[in-house]
């Protein structure tokens, strides 16, 4: 389906070239295919002015988070931060994009070769309409995951891989499987990390906390928007060890990811957490990342003007 409107033929950017999205495919023999190598990022559009402007939110954090995962992986690729924001526009502009999206940026090493291939490598940009949240406004009941999450010490999930979500896959399927909406994972160390594709703040005492960096988390922007926005709105707000325990005790918690946005828990391992709805400091922070998003609020610190890109001139 088009990002653009019914009818539309969704346009891929192929290393500045446009595709039809069905016809943009991996070489079978491909790094990228066989071994999984690819980076990318999930990035966010949201309509503005009356559905006739778009805003791209923190795109240059995106652009760079990008580039930063290839550069762990050791990729062939030295194409400056505007350039791979530009991709990101053109193929919004191209596909005169107006509504709430998604664009889906990824890195994949086309070259043949085996797990240690570096190249050559494309940029692929492609944006669909917004996915439906379920549990947006009810939210979700969650488990402890018996998988670890992998570690900066084996697999970085500061580096935003395709292949590291299969970590993600065996927790969400067995949490599933055992009839809970989503999987929290334990550092190997055994504190709380993150869950399959989103970060994890509770509320204990009235304040925030959320696993450090070092937690064996992605580097999530959401996350570090939603500190942002708490400091900004003086609420006590901490990157902190969690234990498992914590977990249970909170009073709230909600993940947090460009896709999730901030996505309440009420139970965790069967434990209610307050009385079992979404709590007011995760609808409080629900508010500000809203006008976040759209730019449109008084409550929000100075630098999130810089948070919005906007794609239609
Ligand atoms: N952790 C994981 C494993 C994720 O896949 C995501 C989604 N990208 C996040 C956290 C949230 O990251 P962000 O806020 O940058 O979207």
């Amino acid at each position: 389906m088009s990002a653009g409107g019914a009818g539309r033929e969704n346009l891929a950017w192929v290393d500045g070239r446009f595709v039809p999205v069905r016809e943009a495919a991996l070489p079978m023999t491909s790094a990228g295919a066989r071994y999984g190598l690819n980076v990318f990022e999930g990035i966010c559009g949201y309509a503005a002015q009356g559905g006739t402007q778009l805003l791209v939110f923190r795109l240059r954090e995106h652009a760079r988070r990008l580039l930063d995962s290839a550069r762990l992986m050791q990729l062939d690729v030295d194409w400056p931060v505007e350039a791979v924001e530009a991709a990101v526009l053109e193929t919004l502009r191209r596909n005169e994009v107006r509504g709430d999206c998604q664009i889906r940026l990824t890195i994949f090493v086309t070259g043949d070769g085996n797990a240690t291939t570096r190249g050559p490598c494309s940029l692929v940009s492609i944006a669909t309409p917004r996915r439906a949240r379920p549990f947006a406004t009810r939210g979700l009941t969650a488990a402890v995951s018996s998988w670890r999450r992998i570690s900066d010490e084996v697999m970085p999930p500061r580096v935003k891989a395709g292949a590291n979500y299969l970590n993600g896959r065996y927790g969400q399927l067995e949490a599933m499987g055992n009839g809970h909406d989503e999987a929290i994972f334990l550092t190997p160390g055994g504190k709380v990390a993150e869950a399959g594709s989103s970060c994890l703040f509770i509320v204990r005492d009235g304040r925030l906390a959320t696993p450090p960096a070092t937690a064996a988390i992605l580097e999530s922007i959401t996350r570090d928007t939603v500190i942002r926005l708490a400091r900004h709105a003086e609420m006590p707000v901490e990157a902190r060890e969690i234990d498992r325990t914590e977990l249970y005790l909170a009073e709230e918690a909600f993940l947090c990811g460009s896709h999730y946005e901030i996505t309440p828990v009420t139970r965790i391992d069967g434990f209610r957490l307050g009385d079992g709805s979404p709590g007011p400091h995760t609808a409080d922070l629900w508010t500000l990342y809203e006008a976040a998003l759209r730019g449109d609020g008084n409550r929000l610190p100075t630098e999130a003007a810089g948070w919005l890109t906007p794609v239609h001139g």
